[in-house]
């Protein structure tokens, strides 16, 4: 992707909502189109955090309003906003897998337009375990990349007391030894930080859904010429390469402007034409 300063964005600024230095993914890629991303000063832990100290409610989508809304409060005179959210579990498609699910809000208070896009990925270190006096810790400590990564440990039964920002091997220890006196059930909880600037990993996956983000900004409205116009859902139904029966997998998508009701039906992106006789559900049952 290129330097696009022609575009009509060129030259504003984008309000980011965000507490955890995220922007510094999303700034030089907004950069590419002329936007100055700039971070808005909300505490966005208020709409829920990782280590569980607050609920979220709502979908996503709902989070990021909240979290755009409060950036515009803030920031009265502003025009774009933005908010990042994320979510761990297991992989909507794959099931056992752990995903990180990213998705990002970008609001232009004057277009009244919102863009949103999303990125799910398996490439996530998000694992929890009990750790028992005794239990050995090393393999947790590699598989979660600590301490590039960051870790949270917490007594089990007692949900007053949470360890962050721990940096070494022995700050761990530590962490573990004081949560054993602190838990009723003689058992720790040990955690991944999920926070974008303790998990290097999160932080890459953010950025794959701001490069889908600008290019959603890029792309305009054959109609109306309004920024984000975007694959806003698939249509099932690709054949299977031995039998010719649809399966579920996406066969074509549709393209929806997100102001006007323009809309376009074409083929999927990546040119896929048929699906492999393993993933047939009549092949393969
Ligand atoms: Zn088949
Ligand atoms: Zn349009």
């Amino acid at each position: 992707m290129g330097k696009d300063s022609n575009h009509p964005f060129s030259g504003e600024k984008v309000f980011f909502a965000t507490k955890h230095s995220k922007e510094t993914v999303l700034k030089p890629l907004l950069s590419r189109i002329g936007l100055v991303c700039v971070r808005a000063d909300v505490d966005t832990d208020q709409f829920g955090t990782f280590s569980g100290e607050v609920d979220r409610v709502g979908t996503v989508r709902e989070t990021l309003r909240l979290k755009t809304s409060a950036a515009v409060e803030i920031n009265p005179e502003g025009r774009f906003f933005l908010a990042s959210e994320g979510s761990f579990g297991p992989h909507p498609l794959i099931g056992l897998a752990q995903s990180d699910h990213e998705a990002l809000l970008f609001v232009d208070k004057k277009l009244e337009i919102e863009i949103y896009v999303e990125e799910v990925s398996t490439e996530t270190n998000h694992a929890e375990i009990e750790f028992g006096p005794g239990d050995n810790l090393h393999a947790f400590l590699k598989q979660v990349g600590f301490p590039e990564h960051g870790l949270i440990v917490k007594p089990k039964g007692n949900a007053s007391v949470v360890f962050k920002n721990l940096q070494t091997t022995d700050a761990v220890r530590n962490a573990i030894n004081d949560s054993f006196h602190a838990s009723s059930k003689e058992k720790v909880i040990l955690s991944t930080d999920m926070r974008a600037s303790y998990n290097p990993t999160r932080m890459k996956i953010i950025e794959k859904a701001g490069a889908k983000l600008v290019e959603a900004i890029i792309s305009l409205c054959p109609d109306c010429h309004i920024p984000g116009f975007a694959i806003s859902k698939g249509i099932r139904g690709l054949p299977c390469e031995k039998c010719g029966e649809p399966t579920r997998i996406t066969k074509e998508v549709i393209w929806s402007c997100v102001k006007c009701s323009y809309t376009e039906q074409k083929e999927r992106p990546d040119g896929l034409r048929t699906v492999p006789a393993s993933d047939c559900e009549f092949c393969n049952p």
